[in-house]
């Protein structure tokens, strides 16, 4: 299992949080992410002007 914030994996036995993602009930709607808080792997306020 990946973590759906920082898109790194999820290591066993390691505390997490599981969000259902409203709207979508195909398997796979429930996505874990890291219980403590981790960086998110993309930065919506981007420094560089690439982003524009
Ligand atoms: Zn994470």
């Amino acid at each position: 299992m990946m973590c759906a914030r920082c898109n790194k994996p999820i290591e066993p036995g390691e505390a997490t949080e599981v969000i259902v993602n409203p709207g979508a009930t195909a398997v796979g709607a429930d996505i874990e992410i890291h219980a403590e808080p981790c960086a998110p792997a993309r930065q919506q306020t981007a420094p560089d002007g690439r982003w524009r």
